[in-house]
Order: C-alpha cells, then structure tokens, then sequence
C-alpha cells in the first residue's frame, strides 16, 4: 500500500476527551473513530489489526475441532424468555420492536441462538461432542461506555460453545479451549494471567478469566508469584500471620468515648486502641431469598469489606449498607458507636456476620451501641455469638499466599480479555436440548461457552506495547510487517529504489507500506514511529553506495543493511518470533 493515496489520518496532539493510553494512540494512529459514545469506526489499519486477530482465532478454533457459524444479530424475544435471560438481564440488552409489535433484541451472545440449533437437529450422543463457534458483531447497551475500545456497545467477539454428552466430555472441552486462549494470547503478543472468576449472568459451575495486566484495566487481581495463585479480588483469599492475644479482663467493660467517631478516632483517644485491636462494626440490608434482612458485619478495624464477598459469603442476591436512620432504630446508636455486643439483645433478628481473621481473637475493642461508648476487653468468642463466620475482607498487597503459606500476595489492576464458562445444563434444561445417551436415555447436553473480545486484545496489546512514541505492535497484529520511508521524493535515486523494494519485498509475501508522500523525513518517521510497523527500512542518502538503513521498531536500533540483502533479512526477522 502506498501511503500517498491510503487514508491513514495520524494526530499530532493527544485527542482531548482521550483517557487511557491505548485510546489516545489508536486515535493518533488514525485505527479508529468514535461515531457515538461507545461506538466506533476501523479505519483501514484498525481494520487490517482486526483482521489479523480474527485470523488468529480462526487457526486456533479449528486446530480443536471449532466450525465456524455465520448467527443472526437479531433475534427474537421467545428464545431468551425460555433461557429465562429475557428477564434476568437488565438495561444492558438493546430491545426493540419489529413492525408487529413482537419483541426483539440485538444479541449479546449466542448461546441460544445455538442451543436453539442443536435441540432441533441433535438426538443422539452418536452427533457428540460439537465445537461451534461465530466471529461476529455483539450489543451490549452500556451504561457508562468509555475508555476507547475497553467498554464499547457494539464489538466484534469470537465465541465458541461446546455441546457433549456428559460432565467428562464438558471437562475436556474446556482444557481444549484454555490451551487455545492461551496459544491465541501468545501469538497476539499479549502477556495475561489466568484468574478464577465468578460466573455472573451467565451461570455455570466454573469459569477461568483471561486478564491482560494493565493500568487501564478495571478489575482488580490478585496473584502470588511464588505457586501462580490468582483470582479476582472478589474471590481471592490470603493467609495472615496468626496472633497470640495477651488475656483481658474477664468481662468486657464500657468506657466514654466523647467525640470518638471512627475507628481512627479511637486510635488516638487515651485508653482507646490501635486498628488492628478494634472490631469494626458496619451494618448492611441484604437481599435473602427475596427478603430485606439486616446484618451486622464485624471484621478487624484495619480491615475493608468486600462487599461481593460478604454478599456470596450470605448467599444474598444484593447488599447494601444502611442508612443512618435505619442503623438507630436497629441498634440506637450512631454508626462511630456499633458493635455485636449485646446487638441480639437489641435487636433479635439482626444477623451477625463475622470475618474469619477474628477467630480466637481477645481484649478487642469496639463500640457499646451507645453513643459515644466504646468496649474493651472483648473477646470474640466469649462475648457475642456470630451467626455465620466468613472471609469477607478485602485482600490487600503484601499479605501471605493462602495456597503456598510462603509466596506473597501482589494486587494490581488487569482487563478482561477473555473467559470460559462450564455452562453444564443451564440453557440445554430451560430450552429443552437433550439427547439419546448410550443406555438410550435422554439427557440434557452438557456445554460450555467461550469468549474473546477482539477489541480488547487490540487495546491490550497497544496498553501493554507502546512508548512514547506511538504503537509497537506484535509482528503478528501489526498492520504491516515493513514500512519502506523515502526520505525524499525529490530525488529520482532514491525514489528508483524505494519503488524496486516496494516490489520485491511484496513479491517475498511480505505486508508493506511504501511512504511516498511528499513530507519531511522527520514527519515520515514520527508517523512510522505512531503507527508502530516493526521494521522500517530508511531509503536515504547512503542508496548510492548500495546501502539502506534498517530500523526496528521495539529496539530502535539501526543497522545499515546492503540493498541487494534487505528483503531476505527482513523476511527472516518477520518470520522469527516475536
Ligand atoms: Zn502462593
């Protein structure tokens, strides 16, 4: 391609309303425009990126036995309201109308759509196991879309989903579909570690998360260097040197606390105690079994709830903390002066909730349920009945490997890249997908789903490979393997020779971009830098010695390369990993 006649509109400036990295350069790079908030437009490289990606996943989807699909972005109402999703799925699903008045909406997957498929056209275990998968365009109305091309509200996913006849077939369809995500992510030159993850929306029994660590990543992980122990925070667990308390008094005893609000407060107040002796009492409304339900949570006072643990940990569908007035009719007092001493008393169906790193804990401190009193000399044990004991405390860095007991804990943030779920019989029980098994039973089919988000790997790979500069794309997503700059088009010389490269490098199989605008060899160069070709081949002064300079992109160093030898040294470094 020619750079003079192609539409490749780079930025100089960061675009204003441009936050994370990846979405500054990809705009800069002239990839990508946004139409609408969440919506945006590949430009010819952005498009070329994409392709590449697809291609990608296309390889790897069918070295495990994947067939591709081509699924409807339409569809009907009827199949979601037999998953039951029609209703359990919120905003988030773009609904509409058609002329009749029936109910449609633009999918967000396709699991449906495909079990829909199957229980038509699948009796028997004999037509098991099946790997099907789409690469197509997916909806997803967003309540705050942002980022670039990390929350969009309509992208491009490849998903695949598997059909098999019993839990064993199930269990090796997804290690076939972990090794390909992580053969996929390699060759995207993108480094990711895999996490549990809770299985949300979509249901299931288990689900692992790709995650591309990266500071414009919106989860939270935690990983232990040591034994390769990760999870989101939401799950993630760690271990905390135990603690041999002194004996306290043999009952708790009340004392003033004027002016005490917080745990901080009672740090700095005579008699009072430092965090990590305090009990810290909060008070939440969970939903139980359709119920409002009032909790007294109690965790040490230097550390923080999570409040989706504390909610898996209630098996309660929400939580949320109460409001003040709601806080003085449970307990009567304010919320610096809670604690779960004598809170039954107060109020019998209050439910207490007690984090794990209390047990066996003494001589703690809380608050009296009065105002502006404290207790000290509590013990945990002795001094009020938790109703349930639960780790629902927020893992922080620096804390011990609950899985190695040596390796320690590190938090940082990462973006989901991908995730696969053992669906197991959800969507084949509601929509009535089942087959004839060996002992010619019918059973429901066991499946499995399995998600990349293509944007997201191209805003993983921009996150993770750039300098100040611009892009240094993977050899495999770059949108060319080569970029041939000549430095002045004035000259004949050196625009004989940028032409005859442009050819032979084409005719070697190579990708190549020939700049031949008529531009400074300074703005060439930035432009090559912003765009982020690996390799860059300088036609410049030193043509008439028979000499080139080779650039690459990641290293900056040059080389100068004889012209009769360039194209044979470029394809090998292309053909090299990356
Ligand atoms: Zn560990």
């Amino acid at each position: 391609m020619r750079w003079s006649s192609s539409f490749i509109p780079t930025l100089r400036e960061d675009p204003a309303d441009a936050e994370v990295i990846s979405h500054k350069l990809l705009l800069r790079a002239g990839l990508i425009r946004q139409l609408s908030a969440g919506i945006y437009s590949y430009l010819p490289l952005g498009q070329r990126v994409a392709l590449k990606i697809m291609q990608i996943l296309r390889e790897e989807m069918n070295a495990i036995g994947g067939q591709e699909f081509y699924l409807p972005a339409l569809h009907p109402a009827e199949i979601w309201q037999e998953s039951g999703r029609w209703s359990a799925i919120g905003d988030e699903m773009f609904r509409l109308k058609d002329r009749k008045g029936v109910d449609m909406c633009l999918g967000m997957t396709h699991e449906e759509v495909l079990t829909s498929i199957a229980r038509n056209e699948v009796r028997s275990y004999k037509q098991l196991p099946q790997v099907w998968y789409q690469i197509q365009v997916k909806f997803r109305d967003e309540a705050r879309p942002k980022s670039g091309l990390m929350r969009l509200r309509t992208f491009i996913m490849k998903d695949a989903y598997t059909f098999d006849v019993d839990r064993a077939g199930l269990d090796k369809a997804f290690i076939d579909q972990r090794e390909a995500y992580k053969r996929i992510f390699s060759r995207c030159g993108i480094q990711y570690i895999i996490v549990e993850a809770s299985s949300g929306a979509m249901g299931g029994s288990e689900s692992n998360e790709f995650m591309a660590r990266t500071p414009a990543g919106e989860d939270l992980i935690v990983s232990c260097e040591k034994c390769g122990y990760a999870a989101n925070l939401e799950k993630a667990i760690s271990r905390l040197a135990p603690v041999n308390d002194e004996r306290g008094p043999s009952a708790p005893e009340e004392f003033p606390t004027p002016g005490v609000r917080t745990i901080e407060d009672l740090t700095t107040f005579p008699g009072g105690a430092e965090a990590s002796r305090q009990l810290k009492s909060l008070v939440y409304i969970a939903t139980i079994n359709g119920e409002p339900r009032p909790v007294l949570a109690v965790l040490r006072g230097d550390h923080q709830v999570h409040e989706i643990k504390l909610a898996d940990a209630l098996r309660a569908t929400a939580v949320r903390p109460a409001h003040a007035e709601e806080i003085h009719e449970l307990l009567g007092a304010n919320p610096g002066s809670l604690g779960p001493v004598g809170a039954k008393q107060k109020h019998p169906s209050l439910f207490i909730i007690a984090d794990n790193a209390l047990k066996n804990r003494r001589n703690m401190t809380t608050g009296a349920n009065k105002h502006e009193w404290h207790i000290r000399g509590v013990d945990v044990e002795r001094d009020f009945k938790a109703d349930l004991w639960a780790d629902f405390r927020t893992v922080e860095s620096g804390e011990g490997c609950a899985r190695c007991e040596v390796g320690v804990l590190e938090v940082f943030k990462g973006m989901e890249i991908g995730h696969i779920f053992k669906l197991g019989t959800k969507y084949s029980e509601s929509m009535g997908a089942t087959v004839l098994n060996q002992e010619g039973k019918e059973v429901p089919i066991v499946m499995g789903s399995y998600g990349i988000g293509v944007e997201r790997i191209i805003t993983a790979a921009v996150e993770q490979r750039h300098d100040q500069d611009g892009i240094v794309w993977p050899k495999s997503l770059a949108p060319f393997d080569v970029i041939v700059t000549i430095t002045n088009m004035k000259q004949d010389d050196l625009r004989n020779a940028g032409e005859k490269l442009y050819r032979d490098l084409q005719r070697a199989g190579l990708e190549v971009l020939l700049d031949d605008r008529d531009e400074r060899a300074g703005v060439k160069f930035k432009d090559a830098d912003l765009i982020g070709i690996p390799y860059r081949i300088t036609v410049g002064k030193k043509v008439s010695e028979g000499v080139v300079e080779l650039f690459d992109r990641l290293t900056k160093q040059s080389e100068d390369v004889k012209i009769a030898d360039v194209v044979t040294h470029v394809q090998r470094l292309v053909l090299s990993s990356s």
